[in-house]
């Protein structure tokens, strides 16, 4: 299908200075995980969102100089030639499908301790290590400044050696330029401090040497926080910033802006919407002539076609859209929207960084797969057998097997025991804020019902007997796994012996059956991720005072890897919900329950009605289990094989479930980790 003309805007070619975007699809920097520990799975997974439309596409966070690192996080580094030629494997790819390469420049300062180059870190002043880290800054001298912009200068002919067409300066996000800027952080007495114009003078001297440097052949960016992050959510404060932006508004070539709260920026979809930053936008365009791009985790094509011709940004630009579907800007251009992979704002994305390990996605389980697993986001090899496959369950896992089987070309036949297909993202997706989770279901169920060799049957829960009976010649479980109602977790390897009575002892699946429960409420957190405060907060808009107890430190501890524990804790104190932390669950009778201090062991007992366990979950493998035994006993009709696939095999986040499914149908009458060993990145100089 042609696209639709409402669309047409969004392909116009847009010039950067020197260079020309071919369309207005831009995916700005963002972290991977994989940095310049992983070059090549990197540059294949750029290369991907090149391939699928994007108009410029950038690298991440990218070092300067030894003397700004962030490991244990991993940040990409243009430090010497060993790093020009890593990247030059991304820009080749990026400049194989017509899009601009762009490079994110960046010097840390108090927020990066330099634990791997064991460098002293330099700052507007010498400050504590915002990371936590038992480290101060060195405050910059003159010297100093000197040699920051004389490393920038140097990392900007670097990235010109490797090709890149885009060079940034970043001046946000509590790095060291954002904090020279800043009244509350710049207490220097120089002519770097003061006044709005000493504190501009460095991003100022910072951009010209740039631009000096390499603004013959490459576009000049400047990534700038347009608030003051004092407003609340939503609620611009620009103060000085538009000062300061009217300042220096016509010296880059480029504007990337964002706003002081990273967490509403990039916001979880529990806490932030589509195009939220619309409001601190509003002046930005009226006041610079440059291109302008920022964030919104964009997914509709009327949103974007919208925020062009209403003049808020002139580039539509995307991290985690892009990451969700590297090919959205292609599925919008050949008119096919119902193919797009929406972005489901869970921020699983990111914790790839937080943890210090590749990327991964929710919606998208071929992320960060393209180089070692070879894995394209919408092409599969075509099926390897006439082979018949049922798959019992669907729930993410059974469902993405489903789709990718189905693409395969494989006859595949999909039974749910329940009428809505799903399974957790349809329950979950009923609880407060995770409405867009059902993405996971919606893409993939339209995918798979127009695939003339898938069938599917609803209210169809299916016994060993039945499972043999269907004759497939491979057999996927997929059924999913059950929250534990005895407190086994974590905590309590073997569970809670005093737990009772029965009825007033819930579980999430409980909760997300309908049964909530009444009265003063105890909610047992030992998992730490969302689940535990979204229930809070479910049973909190019923009316019952709820109490959540945690072993951790903090509610939903887990969530910092998804940038939404703090707002989290504040959502749950605001509803009223009190936090017990560094404590468990111990005993409960059905009018006390007994907590235990995580430190010291002591006793504690608080008033409750009611306990819900947010603990642990039992595979639901008894199906397996069943057909596995008959199968061993040589049954009649007897499949090739038997697998179990996502929570059924091992209880995880939706995004392993998906990636369980996805797998499954990649490795189905392919070559074994025997003749196709998983590839190892690795730096080599
Ligand atoms: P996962 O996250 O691994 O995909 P879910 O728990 O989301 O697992 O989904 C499991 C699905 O399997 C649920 O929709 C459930 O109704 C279904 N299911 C469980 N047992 C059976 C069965 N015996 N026959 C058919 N469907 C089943
Ligand atoms: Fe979106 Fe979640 Fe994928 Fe990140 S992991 S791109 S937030 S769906």
């Amino acid at each position: 299908m042609p696209r639709d003309p409402r669309y047409d805007v969004l392909f116009e070619p847009v010039r950067i200075g020197p260079v020309t975007a071919k369309n207005r699809f831009y995916q700005v920097p963002h972290c991977t995980g994989l940095g310049w520990l992983r070059p090549h799975m990197l540059a294949a997974l750029r290369g991907v969102k090149a391939e699928g439309g994007w108009g410029v596409v950038c690298t991440e966070y990218c070092s300067i100089h030894p003397a700004s690192d962030d490991l244990p996080y991993p940040y990409a580094s243009l430090w010497d030639e060993a790093d020009i030629k890593s990247h030059a494997l991304m820009v080749e790819k990026v400049h194989g499908h017509g899009a601009l390469a762009g490079v994110e420049l960046w010097y840390g300062g108090a927020r990066t301790a330099n634990l791997f180059s064991r460098e002293v870190a330099m700052d507007v002043a010498s400050i504590p290590n915002i990371a936590g880290d038992p480290y101060q800054t060195r405050a910059m001298d003159k010297e100093d400044i000197r040699e920051f912009r004389r490393w920038h200068r140097e990392a900007a002919k670097r990235a010109k050696r490797a090709g890149f067409d885009i060079v940034y300066v970043y001046a946000t996000h509590e790095y060291m330029l954002s904090r020279f800027l800043s009244a509350r952080t710049n207490t220097r007495t120089d002519e770097y401090g003061g006044s709005v114009e000493n504190r501009v003078r460095l991003l100022r001297e910072t951009i010209e040497d740039t631009k000096e440097a390499v603004g013959d052949a490459c576009a000049v960016a400047v990534r700038f926080s347009v608030d003051e992050g004092r407003g609340g959510d939503g609620v611009p404060v620009q103060a000085e910033r538009r000062e300061m932006f009217e300042a220096l508004a016509e010296l880059p070539d480029l504007w990337d802006i964002n706003i002081a709260d990273y967490s509403y920026e990039m916001g979880v979809s529990r806490f932030v919407k589509e195009g939220a930053l619309e409001p601190y936008m509003a002046f930005v365009k009226s006041i610079t002539s440059k291109p302008v791009v920022t964030v919104g985790r964009f997914t509709s094509p009327d949103t974007m076609a919208s925020q062009i011709e209403r003049g808020i940004v002139d580039f539509i630009g995307a991290a985690r859209p892009s990451i969700a579907d590297p090919f959205l800007p292609k599925k919008i251009e050949e008119g096919r929207l119902g193919d797009i992979r929406e972005c489901i704002g869970c921020n699983i994305c990111y914790s790839g960084d937080g943890k210090s390990v590749p990327i991964r996605c929710t919606q998208n389980p071929t992320m960060g797969e393209e180089w070692r697993r070879g894995w394209h986001p919408e092409k599969i090899d075509a099926r390897g057998s006439n082979s018949k496959i049922l798959i019992v369950g669907a729930g993410p896992a059974g469902i993405e097997a489903t789709r990718a089987l189905g693409q395969r070309g494989y006859s595949v036949t999909l039974a749910e025991a329940g009428r809505e297909l799903g399974g957790r993202v349809s329950t979950e997706s009923r609880l407060p804020g995770l409405s867009e989770w059902a993405r996971v279901r919606d893409y993939r169920v339209q995918q798979i019902e127009r695939m003339a060799n898938v069938e599917i049957y609803r209210e169809s829960e299916l016994c060993a007997d039945d499972v043999l009976a269907v004759g497939a010649d491979h057999v996927v479980i997929a059924t999913g796994a059950t929250w534990r109602r005895d407190g086994f977790g974590r905590f309590h390897p073997v569970g809670i012996t005093d737990l009772g009575p029965g009825e007033r002892v819930f579980t999430p699946d409980d909760i997300m059956a309908g049964r909530v429960p009444g009265g003063r409420v105890l909610l047992f957190d030992d998992d730490h991720y969302y689940m535990g405060a979204v229930l809070a907060e479910r049973i909190r808009a019923e009316g019952m005072p709820v109490t959540l107890v945690t072993p951790a430190d903090k509610a939903a501890a887990w969530s910092v890897y998804t940038a939404e524990q703090v707002r989290t804790q504040r959502r749950l104190l605001e509803l009223g919900v009190e936090i017990v932390t560094a404590h468990a669950l111990s005993a409960f009778d059905g009018r006390e329950a007994a907590l235990i201090c995580a430190y010291t062991g002591r006793d504690r007992r608080i008033a409750a009605d009611a306990v819900v366990m947010v603990t642990a979950r039992r595979p639901n493998d008894g199906l397996y289990r069943a057909v596995s035994k008959c199968l061993a006993e040589g049954a009649e009709g007897a499949s090739r094989s038997l697998r179990r696939i996502g929570d059924c095999e091992a209880p995880a986040i939706i995004a392993a479930a998906v990636f369980s499914g996805h797998r499954y149908a990649r490795e189905l009458d392919a070559p074994g980790p025997d003749e196709a060993p998983l590839l190892h990145d690795r730096v080599t100089v």
